[in-house]
């Protein structure tokens, strides 16, 4: 028996009229209690807003525009009315609980309501993302139409907010991992440790209620189940780095495409820096590993760069052409030829590396590895050494330098001190969250965005600043019809859109500012590159432009 989804919908509905982290935990753990196996996993993901493992290549890809055509088609409301309530609630998921309680269902809506489980749901999500091709947008409004007409007003809200991928009941990953562990009765660093390899907290539940705790306190690693990738934080320049670690391995700081490589005999599966598999984009690089890597079963780290004919790094951008491609890849790949610079070395054969230290496992790596390039590095504790390493990385189109500390373990999806990145402007990545519709010759685009950052408590994302410049007409043209899709909403001239592209930003001071509820503002923002790696949650936050804010008055570079 499948647990109905109202009872899911009921609890989110409670987790975000709480306040207290102990009791949301409290509360999610008593939910899951009631659940059968199946479920656990799912739900799981449910709740911190993920329908689907971050490796799943699932998609659920619905636009906005699909979500009102359905609620419009369901309650028979008007665009007028819709703006309306939105303006009035400003959230997604409240304005379909509105709409829905507001409007007179019909019959066969009322006799349905309330029936839907929570497997339900998931295998519609399911079968919504294996719809492809042509046709596919008919056919994935249809399914979800069949949900929403079987839901429950509270229902249509969570649901939608799944969708969006943003649950606003402040259940972060963080308080999942602790509500796990209450559950689970392990340790909390047991079960983040789970997490660090297994990459996936509904993976987590899964083992634990398949194959036992064991397999949870005692985490054996799997090929081609790829782990998070470890982060940086950025250091002002190379002084601070030698302060904090003394002797460092300096290493280029490539400008392109992070990849995690699995390989087990003749198959290889390369992952990106989200964990989505993005094998089928790169049969070079596939081809290259089976070549050059002897080893049975191998996880390695590194970087792909795409390269000009006269083997120049090329901007990132096209690079992405390559990860946006996947019919005739064949073309692309002799047209757009790439680089894979390997950096680290995760898994030999039946061995976990991430607790060997970081020099030891860069000789690994150099000792395993025949022709493919590894990422220059000078291990040093001369600043004027170092800068000069670092000019000449600037000099051959890099991004900067990475500094590692000699004898550090390997944290999966730790931005911790053990890593820093060093590079030269002052950059953010910031999310678009509305837009406004340009002038004269732009007037048809939009082509003024909002830039905003992630408050890491509350899960906001909160305006710092807005800018027109840095895109080309080609770039605006495409965005334009990327927000279109995303769009949530309209005041005027301005459209408000789903949190979802990512842009790196460059400016030249943070100031602080009445204008936005963040407080902060930047100045002379511009748009360096839209970041189509990176997800809303890998967003700078507020907390990181506050300690940004501060550094300024310490005469210091920020970058
Ligand atoms: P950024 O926006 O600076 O690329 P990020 O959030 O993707 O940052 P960080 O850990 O902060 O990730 O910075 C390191 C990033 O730099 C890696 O994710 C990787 O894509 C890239 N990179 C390039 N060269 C290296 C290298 N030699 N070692 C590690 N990472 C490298």
């Amino acid at each position: 028996m499948s647990t109905p989804f109202r009872e899911f919908a009921l609890m989110c509905e409670k987790l975000e009229n709480i306040s207290s982290k102990l009791s949301k935990i409290q509360l999610v753990n008593s939910f899951l209690k009631k659940l059968v196996p199946d479920e656990l996993p799912i739900a799981v993901r449910m709740i911190i807003g993920k329908i689907f493992p971050p490796w799943s290549d699932k998609n659920l890809d619905i636009s906005w525009n699909s979500i009102l055509k359905i609620l419009k088609s369901l309650t028979k409301i008007d665009d007028k009315e819709i703006i309306e309530i939105y303006n009035r609630c400003g959230d997604p998921g409240e304005l379909f609980r509105i709409v829905m309680k507001e409007k007179q269902l019909t019959k066969q809506q009322v006799l349905l309501g309330g029936k839907l489980t929570v497997l339900e749901v998931y295998r519609m999500f399911e079968s919504i993302a294996r719809i492809k091709g042509k046709g596919s947008r008919e056919r994935k409004e249809r399914i979800l139409y069949a949900i929403l007409s079987k839901a429950e007003p509270l229902e249509a809200k969570f649901i939608i907010r799944m969708i969006l991928g943003e649950m606003r009941h402040g259940v972060s990953e963080g308080i999942m991992e602790e509500a796990l562990s209450d559950y689970l009765g392990v340790p909390l660093e047991t079960l983040r440790r789970a997490h660090m390899i297994f990459g996936d907290l509904g993976k987590i539940i899964e083992i634990a209620v398949r194959e036992g705790i064991e397999h949870i306190i005692h985490p054996k690693f799997r090929l081609f189940n790829p782990i998070k990738p470890m982060l940086a934080q950025t250091a002002q320049n190379i002084q601070e780095v030698i302060k904090e670690h003394g002797k460092t391995a300096f290493e280029y700081k490539f400008d392109g495409a992070r990849v995690q490589i699995h390989k087990k005999d003749d198959e290889v599966r390369i992952f990106s820096r989200r964990l989505t598999d993005v094998t089928i984009s790169l049969p070079d690089i596939v081809e290259l590993i089976k070549r050059e890597i002897r080893s049975r079963e191998i996880v390695v780290e590194g970087e792909v760069i795409a390269i000009s004919k006269d083997n120049k790094p090329l901007p990132f951008q096209q690079l992405m052409k390559r990860f946006k491609r996947i019919r005739n890849i064949e073309k692309k790949v002799k047209e757009l030829p790439t680089r894979l610079f390997l950096f680290d070395i995760l898994y030999l054969d039946g061995k976990l590396l991430i607790d060997e230290p970081y020099i030891k496992r860069r000789a690994l790596l150099e000792n395993i590895v025949r022709n493919i390039d590894l990422a220059p590095m000078l291990v040093t504790d001369n600043i004027s050494e170092a800068q000069k390493f670092l000019e000449q990385a600037l000099e051959h189109g890099h991004e900067g330098l990475m500094a590692k500390k000699l004898n550090s373990r390997y944290t999966p999806g730790v931005r911790g001190k053990n890593w820093f990145k060093i590079k030269k402007a002052l950059r953010l990545d910031l999310v678009i969250v509305a837009a406004e519709w340009g002038h004269g010759r732009r007037h048809n685009w939009l082509s003024d965005y909002y830039l905003a950052t992630r408050d890491l408590e509350t899960g906001e994302f909160l305006i710092v600043g807005k800018t027109f410049k840095g895109l080309t007409d080609a770039e605006f043209k495409d965005i334009t019809k990327r927000l279109l899709e995303l769009k949530i909403g309209e005041r005027r001239r301005t459209v408000f859109v789903k949190p979802e592209i990512v842009a790196e930003v460059a400016f030249n001071e943070i100031q602080k500012s009445p204008k936005y509820k963040s407080g902060y503002a930047l100045r002379f923002a511009r748009i360096v590159r839209i970041r189509e790696d990176k997800s809303p949650e890998d967003a700078d936050s507020i907390q990181r432009i506050k300690i940004l804010y501060e550094r300024q008055f310490k005469g210091k570079s920020m970058r």
